[in-house]
């Protein structure tokens, strides 16, 4: 049997330039690919990421398997590779090769939304919610329209605990746009200060990691990007159904530099709209005229919750959207 070693080093191999000559891979603008070749950068993505060795590990859309062969270097139990495009396959499965003495090394070529956390991880452990997380983790430099709408699924199966987070608190790290990435982490008064910063910072601890500029990517994308670590808290600061906070802070939000007033009223009919907003503010002990991006996590917590208690008062009140500009049924 061979005894892994702490720091291992891979048989030799192509570069990942010379596989993607090799190959013939041009990068396809439809599925947004900007490869990373700088072994440093992708060792830097998966440092982020801390302990892997002995963990289990899905890599959301390797490529060329820059980024994997930085992770395999770790001595992962198991790693799966989800990636979309097959031409990757033969790349892919040459990393299978040359760690299959250490790493249970899977590839799935599937698109990541409809990807089963559940099977993949099935040998990993589970740990209840309030231990450590539990040794599985997410990774992943997939194209930003991807990351962005994958975070919001995330987050929502980690309200849930479902799909990855039946495990436990699994931790992701994921690249995003620069400017996304500092939306996430936006503290109250932040100029970046959104409806993504309260949606992350209510289940997650997130963290900024480093900045990979832009002229890393071959081919080079217009913007830098961010690397982002997200750990699930062990007490969520809400206990409220998901689309229920995604629709009050998405309605709050969509006036951003208006007085907070104006976008709670929307979360009621028209006939309702003045005396439930303002009932809403003083439940939830909230100045009318402070503004969404002045307002910390604790207190739309309390707007959260408050909105529910209304919503209990008024059967069917709930369903109201304002974007869907549905009539719910009301008394
Ligand atoms: N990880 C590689 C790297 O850092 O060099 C490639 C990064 S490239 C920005 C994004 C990768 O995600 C591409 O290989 C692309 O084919 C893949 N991808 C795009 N959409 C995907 C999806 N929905 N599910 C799985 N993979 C996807």
């Amino acid at each position: 049997m061979i005894t892994p070693r702490k720091h291992i080093r891979l048989p030799p191999l192509p570069t990942i330039r010379d596989l993607v000559k090799l190959y013939r891979i041009r990068a396809l603008r439809q599925l947004s690919q900007n490869f990373l070749m700088d072994e440093r950068i992708t060792d830097n993505i998966v440092k982020a990421a801390g302990k892997l060795r002995d963990h289990h590990v899905c890599e959301i859309g390797p490529g060329p398997g820059g980024i994997t062969r930085s992770i395999i270097k770790k001595q992962p139990k198991k790693l799966i590779v989800v990636e979309k495009d097959p031409r990757f396959l033969p790349t892919l499965e040459l990393l299978q090769e040359c760690c299959k003495d250490f790493t249970d090394f899977q590839i799935e070529i599937d698109d990541i939304r409809s990807y089963n956390f559940e099977t993949g991880f099935k040998e990993a452990p589970k740990h209840d919610w309030f231990e450590a997380p539990p040794p599985v983790h997410l990774i992943g430099n997939l194209p930003f329209s991807v990351s962005t709408n994958l975070i919001i699924r995330f987050l929502q199966s980690i309200s849930e605990k479902n799909s990855a987070w039946t495990f436990g608190r699994s931790s992701m790290t994921l690249t995003f746009q620069k400017e996304v990435g500092e939306r996430m982490v936006a503290p109250i008064m932040d100029k970046q200060r959104c409806r993504l910063s309260v949606m992350c910072q209510l289940w997650c601890e997130v963290q900024y990691k480093f900045t990979i500029p832009g002229k890393a990517f071959v081919p080079k994308p217009d913007v830098d990007v961010a690397v982002m670590t997200l750990v699930p808290l062990k007490y969520p600061l809400v206990d409220l159904p998901f689309k229920m906070v995604e629709k009050v802070l998405r309605t709050i939000f969509n006036m951003r530099q208006k007085y907070c007033i104006r976008g709670i009223e929307k979360l009621f009919p028209e006939h309702l709209r003045t005396d439930l907003g303002v009932k809403l503010c003083k439940l939830a002990d909230i100045e009318t005229t402070t503004r969404p991006f002045q307002i910390s996590n604790e207190e739309f917590v309390r707007i959260l919750y408050a909105y529910k208690v209304i919503c209990e008062d008024h059967p069917g009140l709930e369903q109201y959207d304002f974007r869907a500009a549905k009539i719910p049924l009301m008394e």
